[in-house]
């Protein structure tokens, strides 16, 4: 029997098996999943009633909201395809990526209404505008209450659409870093394999509580709206990063489960009033987005006493490519521990994990050749939305480059070395920034640090350090410099270090090295990756 793998079977399950059972969390609203299920299935009937259907583009422009998730499960139900959009862009880039994708209509935050407001002439195939309220906000004119929208409207599925698993769940934009964004195509297939890896190697189970403090835009949530809901667990829903609600949510909702980037994990290690909260669980943390440094696995396990789990993928990949788990049979004591848990690590499940260095040949496992991560798997996208000409660019002989680059040791876990356009080359020889930023995480004084390669007369390039000072705290930048002498092959350590008030990152919590970069670099070539 071949039954099509979509990801509406998830929600399915769990108002079969969990309805009574405490589903979703935003602030004051409760939900049970028989509730959470009935508010999608509406929407879906809403979505329909405005000439929604299968194959259509339904943008979504807010940040983590209940509203959010049953926007997952509403569009999959009618076939229609999610654009979730980073509503920390820009409104070019709103503008962009509603032209682009070509949505028809934009679901939007009411903290968002206004800048959508002015773009409203430049974008000729929305057709509707759906504003999701908060709090005292009164309906803006022009715009479509979802409330309102719902009311008395059917709590069961629509009709089937006829769906495939190679039909389209979404279309995620890229962080588009220095070019405009690409439209990641994301199939039910890809989001449903995902979510099983998810369940498998992150351990999801009903007793499982998630706080939301992933933007859930990122790559559809890391598919958490797929995995937990599919195992009957609880989403608590986080709009903003704040240590003082992360720290109250955890105690008060007993949090078992989070994923974020090293950003939101320092947030969570630095925050001062720790020692107020009286917390009875044990969470797992799963980090990704950028790498993390060793120290963060120390404190998060050796200071809270809570789980580090790291996981490594992207977009295009749905995005769960490796999984940085501790294999019984290879004995790992004490600080390599960390050290192991520092690393991207190895296969999820059914994904094949290449690292390929010149003339496309895998690097030894010695942990020092580098080359660039590609893999093959289902959780691997369909392709750039209407771009097939960068499709047919990451996709080579069977496998999905990333522009990652890595060594692989001995045991097979990779670990990520640098973006192919990060890595600083130096009299020659190349110098993971990375690697650099992890040994000034160690130095005491350091509560951010950003390695870059800046230009040299005499090295083409030379790796300059960027480090934003602990309050309180004071260091030269020779003292940087030896404490790195100290602790790294002197080719590598940093021949500058400036002090900065704050780095720039993504929503996503990724350094945008290439802005650090800019000024250096005014008039100055440099190579390309
Ligand atoms: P995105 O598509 O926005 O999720 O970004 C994917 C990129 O994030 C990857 O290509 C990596 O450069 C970076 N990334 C994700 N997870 C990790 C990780 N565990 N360690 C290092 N870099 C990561």
């Amino acid at each position: 029997m071949e039954v099509p793998l979509l990801v509406n079977d998830f929600l399915a399950r769990a108002i079969k098996l969990y309805g009574p059972k405490e589903a979703l969390v935003d602030g004051d609203k409760r939900f049970t999943y028989a509730q959470y299920g009935a508010r999608c299935y509406k929407f879906a009937h809403a979505l329909k009633n405005l000439g929604v259907g299968k194959g259509d583009r339904v943008a979504i422009l807010s940040p983590n909201s209940h509203h959010f998730m049953e926007a997952f499960y509403a569009t999959g139900a009618i076939g229609a395809v999610l654009v979730p959009i980073n509503y920390r862009l820009i409104a070019s880039d709103f503008e962009f990526i509603g032209n682009h994708s070509g949505a028809k209509v934009f679901l939007v935050d009411s903290d968002l209404t206004e800048v959508m407001d002015t773009l409203r002439s430049k974008l000729p195939t929305v057709q509707h505008y759906i504003v999701a309220r908060f709090g005292n906000a009164g309906l803006p004119p022009g715009w479509l209450d979802w409330e309102a929208l719902i009311q008395g409207l059917p709590t069961t599925p629509p009709p089937d659409p006829g769906l495939k698993e190679s039909d389209l769940y979404s279309i995620n934009y890229t962080s588009g870093t220095t070019a405009r964004p690409k439209g990641v195509m994301i199939t039910h297939r890809n989001s449903y394999i995902n979510a099983y890896n998810f369940i498998a190697h992150l351990r999801i189970n009903h007793h499982d509580v998630e706080m939301w403090t992933l933007p859930m835009f990122h790559a559809n949530g890391w598919g958490g709206p797929f995995a937990l809901t599919a195992m009957g667990a609880k989403h608590v829903v986080l709009r903003r990063v704040v240590g003082a609600d992360m720290y109250r949510l955890i105690e008060n909702e007993k949090v078992t489960f989070a994923c974020m980037a090293p950003a939101v994990l320092a947030a969570i290690l630095d925050y001062p009033d720790k020692d107020k909260h009286k917390i009875t669980t044990r969470p797992r943390f799963t980090i990704a987005g950028a790498p993390p440094p060793q120290r963060f696995v120390e404190r998060l396990e050796k200071e809270l006493g809570w789980e580090f789990m790291q996981i490594y993928g992207l977009t295009e990949t749905s995005p769960i490519l490796t999984v940085a788990e501790v294999k019984p049979h290879l004995n790992v004591q004490g600080n390599d521990v960390y050290r192991l848990k520092a690393r991207a690590g190895h296969d999820a499940v059914g994904v094949d994990i290449r690292v390929f260095g010149a003339n496309d040949e895998e690097v030894p496992w010695d942990d020092t050749a580098i080359g660039e991560v590609a893999a093959r798997s289902n959780v691997v996208f369909e392709g750039y939305w209407q771009q097939p000409e960068e499709t047919a660019k990451a996709i080579r002989n069977g496998y999905f480059f990333t522009g990652d680059l890595a060594t692989v040791n001995s045991d097979g876990y990779i670990n990520i070395v640098d973006r192919a356009k990060d890595v600083i080359i130096s009299g020659g020889e190349n110098i993971s920034s990375i690697e650099v930023e992890d040994v000034l995480y160690k130095h005491p004084s350091v509560l951010e640090a950003a390695v870059i390669g800046v230009p040299s007369e005499k090295w083409g390039e030379t790796v300059m350090g960027l480090v934003v000072l602990r309050e309180g705290k004071t260091a030269t930048e020779k003292e940087f410099i030896d404490f790195c002498r100290d602790n790294m092959a002197h080719f590598k350590v940093p021949t500058g270090v400036r002090f900065v008030d704050a780095l720039p990152r993504t929503a996503t919590g990724k350094l945008k090295k290439f802005e650090l970069r800019e000024e250096f670099w005014a008039g100055v070539a440099r190579r390309v990756n």
